[in-house]
């Protein structure tokens, strides 16, 4: 039976690393300051602003809330964004995806001052994080790598594989193994037999928001493996990954829910506070 990796347990590690480094900052007169931003109402996105304003306030992060109605318009919202820009007491901007239709994200992403981007979404921080300089780096991707180390996975001379090519999981996941040395595949929907790949993986990502995709035969046995995904079914949150055969499989395996999820939230604020560092 697999080992769980437990997520909850590292982010809380990970949360009181960061509330020292806080600590440290207040003391040095900086007390980093997060503005969230929140446009329309859908309801999942609601959940996940108060879950991670909840987080920022427990670690001593100052956190705003803007919430703006469904109808904003774009320059209305890049008006935020320039005010946020120039508020010397916010360090991080994060703007919750998706917007309404009217909304190009990608201008917006790329209106928010790259130090100021602590979603590591602007395209500053990829190209910064592929080549290898200092970046911010995306939350999950982030968090995953978190998990390894902690678990002392071993990268170099692994072979990893990621289901999954976009822009804020899958290519930054590649872009930090790589960066440790993995030997690394991305796999995605137009993959050919995509098991015979995934069964060659030492540490395998799977981040394509399909429930249950990857099955324990697809899993190589000894494998670490990583669950992304979160898909809301009638049997509540499940990851990509069938945890019932996989588990009889892998070494290791991260839970949906419990799993990457709050690395995610975690590395937020570890992002904050790098941003407010740098100033
Ligand atoms: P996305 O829809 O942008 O990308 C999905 C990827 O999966 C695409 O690159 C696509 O090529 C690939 N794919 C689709 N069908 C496939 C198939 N049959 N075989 C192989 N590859 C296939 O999704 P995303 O934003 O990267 O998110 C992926 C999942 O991770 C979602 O379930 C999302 O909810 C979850 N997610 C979780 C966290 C977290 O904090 N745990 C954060 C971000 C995303």
């Amino acid at each position: 039976m697999a080992q769980l990796i437990d997520g909850r347990k590292w982010a809380a590690v990970s949360r009181a690393e960061t509330a020292q480094s806080v600590a440290m900052l207040v003391q040095k007169g900086i007390t980093p300051g997060l503005a969230v931003i929140l446009v329309g109402d859908n309801p999942a996105s609601e959940s996940y602003v108060r879950g991670k304003e909840k987080a920022a306030r427990e670690v001593g992060i100052t956190s705003q809330l803007i919430r703006l109605p469904v109808e904003t318009t774009e320059t209305e919202l890049l008006h935020w964004i320039d005010l946020l820009n120039r508020d010397p007491l916010c360090h991080g901007i994060l703007v919750q995806l998706p917007l309404p239709d009217h909304i190009a994200a990608e201008r917006v992403i790329e209106a928010i001052s790259p130090a100021k981007d602590v979603d590591g979404f602007h395209t500053q921080n990829i190209g910064a994080l592929s080549v290898g300089l200092p970046a911010i780096v995306p939350c999950t991707p982030l968090g995953v790598m978190k998990l390894l180390a902690y678990e002392s996975v071993p990268i170099a001379g692994a072979h990893a594989v990621i289901i999954g090519r976009s822009n804020i999981v899958g290519k930054p996941m590649a872009s930090l193994l790589l960066a440790q040395s993995a030997t690394v595949t991305i796999c995605h929907s137009k993959t050919h037999d995509l098991a015979s790949i995934t069964r060659q993986a030492d540490i395998l990502v799977a981040a394509v928001g399909r429930p249950k995709m990857v099955t324990g035969d697809m899993i190589k046995p000894g494998a670490v493996v990583i669950d992304v995904g979160i898909n809301r079914t009638d049997e509540g949150l499940v990851g990509d990954v069938d945890f019932a055969s996989a588990s009889t499989v892998a070494a290791a395996i991260t839970p949906v829910p419990r799993g990457v999820g709050p690395m995610t939230i975690a590395m937020l604020l570890h992002n904050t506070v790098t941003a407010a560092l740098r100033t």
